[in-house]
């Protein structure tokens, strides 16, 4: 059985590019190098776009006016737009009752399913209103209850870039990606999505990612192509609860920020 295990992990790796907090206000210039940057690779991220930014902090980075056409360039490119979160503000506390067990604030985990279905429609109707196609949704702060997932399929949006595996999942009739690690860091196998805030990078940072990139220049794969991945087979199954068993208890070094 490990032998199966082994080969069909080789046959499956890849690492989806996720770039959180993208709003009116961030941090343009290295957004800017990031694009750049993945135009020279061919990588197409996912953007976890913020429709109506009220956070505070996010709002005391510079100001981009034509924001929306720019989310529709970045669309047009063959990038995945992903809805996170409605204002990214933080109005309740989890008390670690979340789905997957991280704990924090958040804007939708402990709301009532009224409340997050108003949130979730709110943000799509100014999606839809400047013509972005959303099909995936991720919240800040990884904080989810089993009515954010309820509020989300209403309105059809069944994947979520978030969550425990090597490997994509699907539970509660949701597509998860999993996205495991803050800081950019390839795993030898599976399928996963890196966790980048381009608003808390210096330059080194971005040195770092520019080598990242470059050394792991073959691995990259775009949303469409990690969706794929999804089985429900038995070694798969096997594998992912492994992961997340392993992965839960090891939680302390996994340091999340959204
Ligand atoms: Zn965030």
């Amino acid at each position: 059985m490990f032998k199966r295990i082994k080969e069909y992990i080789s046959e499956n790796k890849g690492i989806l590019i996720r770039l959180d907090d993208i709003a009116e206000n961030m941090n343009w210039d290295l957004m800017e190098k990031s694009e750049v940057l993945f135009d020279k690779y061919k990588i197409k991220p996912v953007l976890g776009v913020i429709p109506n930014n009220k956070d505070s902090e996010l709002l005391s980075y510079p100001k981009k006016n034509n924001f929306w056409d720019i989310v529709r360039g970045w669309q047009n490119k063959g990038w995945k737009i992903s809805m996170h979160g409605l204002n990214h503000v933080y109005d309740k506390d989890t008390k670690r009752n979340d789905y997957f067990g991280y704990g924090g604030r958040s804007e939708f985990c402990g709301h009532t399913l009224d409340t997050q279905i108003d949130r979730i429609k709110e943000g799509l109707n100014i999606f839809k209103k400047e013509r972005i196609v959303i099909e995936t949704f991720f919240a800040p702060n990884h904080t989810y209850d089993k009515n954010t997932f309820n509020a989300l399929k209403k309105f059809g949006i069944n994947e979520v870039i978030d969550g425990y595996g090597l490997m994509p999942y699907k539970e509660m009739e949701i597509k998860f990606i999993p996205q495991l690690f803050y800081k950019v860091y390839a795993l030898p196998f599976g399928i996963q999505a890196t966790q980048i805030h381009l608003n808390y990078w210096e330059d080194k940072d971005f040195q770092d990612f520019e080598n990242f990139i470059r050394k792991n220049q073959n691995n990259f794969i775009c949303y469409e192509d990690a969706l794929k991945k999804i089985n429900n087979g038995i070694h798969y199954r096997f594998l992912n609860g492994l992961t997340k068993t392993i992965l839960k208890s090891k939680r302390a070094i996994l340091n999340f920020k959204s």
